[in-house]
């Protein structure tokens, strides 16, 4: 076993700069750390919506909120508007957010199931403080330690600008960048650990340890060491995208939007200085050009940039750890963006490399329980984002008809059972999506229970419907204090 002394992150995109920023901050006393990217290649360049861990990722990393949304131009998220995606011309919100309160043993849809059946009026999501503030597309800070009025929230920010914002913070730790090309990986006759890297300039780098952060090429985890690619794409068959920046609106909603068209969805998120667009949809059941008329006939600001095309495929890097070599971003596979999860599952591989690393050198058992950490968290993603095509009322084109008939994931299906029959979801573990998730996705999907828990009917009717009204009650009263979204970044910003 080898000493882990030297570190070797190959790529400069979202993943190499999170990784190199994070891994500095917690061992850059103790290990050297070096990134090797290069600008003639560059990086994906799309990315912009996140999920709400990744305020840990950078309060860890110590930056300041109001420079880290100065410098990226973000603005605050509080959920997902997913529209036409059980039927044309209706909408959900998946927020960050719980509907509701802990009102004993059940969770909050078994009292919401019980008095809906006996005539309460409006939706679930009434009692959702993040649906609330996205309706009056307002946004503050709330200061308690009340659960009822928890506002979860992320971002939507510029991922290159992010990644210079990291890289300033990696290099004041003492991450050395190279910039060049990397032709060729060295491995060890021996043992077929990488050994090092040669760039097209004749340098050669070498490590002990290698993160390989390349992208879609995956130049050193599938290139080099040759480990398997599992596809997805038959229960994820989008392939392609379009992505092109708009004029910002006048108004900046706190949630990113996802438009169901007959063929794919569309993106639209809200950044300070200009909406990021994008068009998701698979070849096998329209063509580029239809797309881009899609797309382009869906902008409602003008366009500031010709649209970009980009492809991959649905799927996983079967081992994301494999010898010396752990893959991290998108060279370990890729879920389509309609659940903003990629910039997570970075966080995610680099905070589980660090609670594994192996200081003295690698271990076996090390090295399963990352990989099968990792595995659980793509496969529960990967479930969730099937649910949204899976359940729907929609048959309007061979793509909606392809997509209710997909026989899914055991998992997920037994997950459906669960909640159509008795109204629970639970929650797996590793899963980044809590049973508040679910939820709001089944019902907005269209899903209902068959029934509710016994311990709903424990409270007299009277006293379910006041307790439900002292829910409504408890969640407006935040709301009063907020202010329109634009109003509260120049305020926050303004107050520097
Ligand atoms: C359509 C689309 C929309 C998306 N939307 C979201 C979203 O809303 N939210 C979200 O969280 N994620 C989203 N993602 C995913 C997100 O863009 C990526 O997860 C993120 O940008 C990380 O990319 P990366 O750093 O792994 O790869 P890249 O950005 O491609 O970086 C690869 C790096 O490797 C370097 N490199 C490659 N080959 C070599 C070589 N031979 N020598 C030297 N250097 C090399 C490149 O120069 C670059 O620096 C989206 C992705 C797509 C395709």
């Amino acid at each position: 076993m080898q000493a882990i002394k030297k570190v070797l992150i190959a790529g400069g995109g979202t993943a190499g700069w999170m990784t190199a920023a994070l891994m500095s901050k917690v061992l850059g006393q103790q290990v050297q750390i070096a990134l090797v990217e290069s600008e003639e290649i560059g990086i994906i360049g799309v990315g912009e919506a996140t999920i709400p861990p990744i305020q840990t990722f950078n309060k860890f990393l110590g930056l300041d909120e109001k420079a880290f949304l100065r410098e990226t131009h973000a603005t605050m998220k509080l959920a997902i508007q997913f529209e036409n995606w059980r039927v044309k011309g209706e909408s959900y919100l998946h927020t960050f957010g719980a509907p509701g309160a802990s009102l004993g043993f059940c969770n909050f849809q078994h009292y919401w199931e019980r008095a809906k059946r006996q005539g309460v009026k409006g939706s679930i999501w009434d009692y959702d403080l993040n649906y609330l503030a996205c309706k009056q597309g307002t946004f503050n800070k709330i200061n308690t330690q009340n659960p009822i009025y928890d506002m979860p929230y992320a971002y939507h920010f510029d991922s290159a600008l992010y990644g210079k914002f990291l890289r300033g913070l990696a290099e004041q730790s003492g991450v050395v960048r190279h910039e060049g090309i990397i032709e060729h990986v060295a491995q060890d006759p021996e043992t077929g650990h990488v050994s090092g890297v040669q760039l097209t300039d004749g340098r050669q780098l070498e490590a002990d340890l290698f993160v390989d952060c390349t992208g879609s090429r995956a130049l050193l985890i599938q290139k080099t060491l040759g480990v398997a690619y599992e596809d997805w794409s038959h229960w994820l068959p989008a392939n392609s995208a379009l992505a092109v920046p708009t004029e910002r609106h006048d108004k900046t909603a706190p949630y990113t939007r996802s438009i169901a068209h007959d063929n794919g969805w569309q993106w639209r998120i809200p950044l300070t200085h200009r909406n990021g667009n994008g068009i998701v949809y698979s070849t096998t059941h329209t063509t580029d050009e239809a797309a881009l008329a899609n797309l382009m006939g869906n902008l409602d600001t003008k366009p500031l940039a010709d649209p970009k095309q980009l492809r991959f495929n649905t799927g996983r890097t079967s081992k994301q750890w494999y010898k010396n070599v752990i893959a991290v971003g998108l060279s370990s596979g890729f879920l389509e963006p309609l659940e903003s999860t990629s910039i997570h599952l970075i966080q995610s591989a680099i905070v589980r490399l660090l609670k594994l690393f192996p200081h003295q050198g690698i271990q076996d058992s090390a090295v399963e329980a990352f990989n099968e950490e990792g595995r659980i968290e793509y496969e529960t993603i990967r479930d969730f984002i099937i649910l949204h095509y899976k359940v729907t009322e929609r048959d309007d084109s061979e793509f909606w008809q392809a997509m209710r008939n997909l026989e899914v994931p055991d998992r997920l299906q037994h997950k459906i059972d669960l909640f159509t029959s008795v109204g629970e979801v639970f929650n797996d573990q590793h899963d980044i999506f809590r049973d508040a998730s679910w939820i709001q996705v089944m019902y907005g999907q269209g899903l209902t229970p068959q029934d509710y828990h016994p311990a709903a009917n424990a409270m007299n009717l009277d006293d379910l419907k006041a307790t439900l009204d002292k829910v409504l009650a408890a969640k407006q009263q935040p709301l009063a204090k907020m202010l329109p979204h634009d109003d509260y970044i120049k305020a926050f910003l303004g107050a520097a």
